[in-house]
């Protein structure tokens, strides 16, 4: 039986720093995609399903420090953490996701758990955790989630106070590029403090099943308690096996405003369009208009794949199962 089967992951969209495309750094980011593809497609390779394939994916780029979800997540305005996730599967409709959890270390699990141990949707703060303690999740220090480089990064945004609460903006690009060159970190192919940061995996099954998941630390700088579109179904993550799977990476208001991810479901079912058609005019036309900024990875059910953003980069990938894992950073 010829399959179908794939995954795509993306790791956040932003501005490319064009005096930092360093070889060997660019090499991280690049290997650390294609591992994580080659993860999450010896789990569709072996017939596991979609959800498992996009719960893995996401939990180890929540682990790796190179990405803006669980370890290595943004600092909030008060020098904490936030971590939202989120995971819906295609083939029930069914959706669990978390918001506001400071010490879960892997929040697509706790959202996992919630799709399949509890009636509701989403849990946010202190509930959230306490359901993730109930189910037996790993908890870790705060002191966890800090890295060095998102400290900096955020002593930076402090600077700029409200300025740079939204990575989004031409005013707060130029500002921002001043500080590039100098202080801000480097090195990172994509302009740190320019950069959307969430993670996120969709897949195809062998079985014909898709499923999504989409984690973040949000924005620098944030407002405690604010919430973006990651943990929102419909609006961060979207799977339905019927038209696609979705998961997104932007300014996560206009996302939420746009409901971007189920629009992209809502056109292929009601106007009939190609996957490839639906994310395009998300992307490039519907977020554009109220200066929505990022990017998508989705799958339909026959394994077509696209990844569009209206940035200049989008760190991404995809793997089909029996096929070498591509991954890329720049447009
Ligand atoms: N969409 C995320 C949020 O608004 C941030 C991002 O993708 O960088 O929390």
């Amino acid at each position: 039986m010829k399959s179908n089967a794939v995954i795509a992951i993306h790791g956040g969209a932003g501005t490319i720093l064009r005096a930092s495309m360093a070889p060997e750094v660019e090499m991280r980011y690049l290997d650390a995609l294609s591992g994580i593809l080659t993860a999450g497609q010896r789990i569709l390779a072996v017939g596991g399903s979609a959800l498992d394939a996009v719960e893995e994916a996401v939990r180890l780029l929540e682990d790796c420090p190179l990405f803006n979800a669980g370890h290595g997540a943004v600092f909030t305005s008060a020098g904490t953490h936030e971590l939202d996730a989120s995971i819906m599967d295609g083939r029930t409709l069914e959706a669990g996701a978390v918001c506001c959890v400071k010490r879960v270390r892997n929040p697509v699990l706790a959202a996992r758990r919630v799709l399949e141990k509890s009636e509701h949707v989403l849990f946010t703060g202190e509930g959230a955790e306490a359901f993730a303690a109930a189910q037996g999740l790993e908890f870790v220090d705060p002191g966890y989630f800090h890295t060095d480089a998102r400290y900096r990064q955020w002593q930076l945004a402090r600077g700029e106070a409200r300025a740079m609460l939204d990575h989004d903006g031409a005013t707060l690009e130029a500002k921002a590029a001043a500080n590039a060159s100098a202080d801000s970190l480097p090195h990172e192919p994509i302009d740190p403090n320019r950069k959307f940061g969430t993670v996120g995996a969709v897949a195809l099954d062998a079985h014909g099943h898709l499923a999504a998941a989409t984690s973040t630390g949000g924005i620098t700088n944030k407002q405690v308690g604010r919430v973006g579109d990651a943990p929102l179904i419909g609006a961060g993550c979207y799977a339905e096996d019927a038209t696609c799977a979705v998961s997104t990476t932007g300014s996560g208001e206009m996302f939420m405003r746009m409901v971007a991810a189920y629009d992209v479901a809502a056109q292929m079912k009601y106007r009939g369009v190609s996957l490839s058609e639906a994310a395009g005019n998300v992307v490039m036309e519907q977020l554009p208009r109220i200066d929505g900024r990022g990017g998508l990875i989705a799958v339909d059910a026959r394994g077509n794949v696209v990844l569009p953003f209206n940035t200049e980069g989008m760190y991404r990938g995809y793997a089909r199962v029996g096929e070498v894992p591509v991954a890329s950073i720049y447009a």
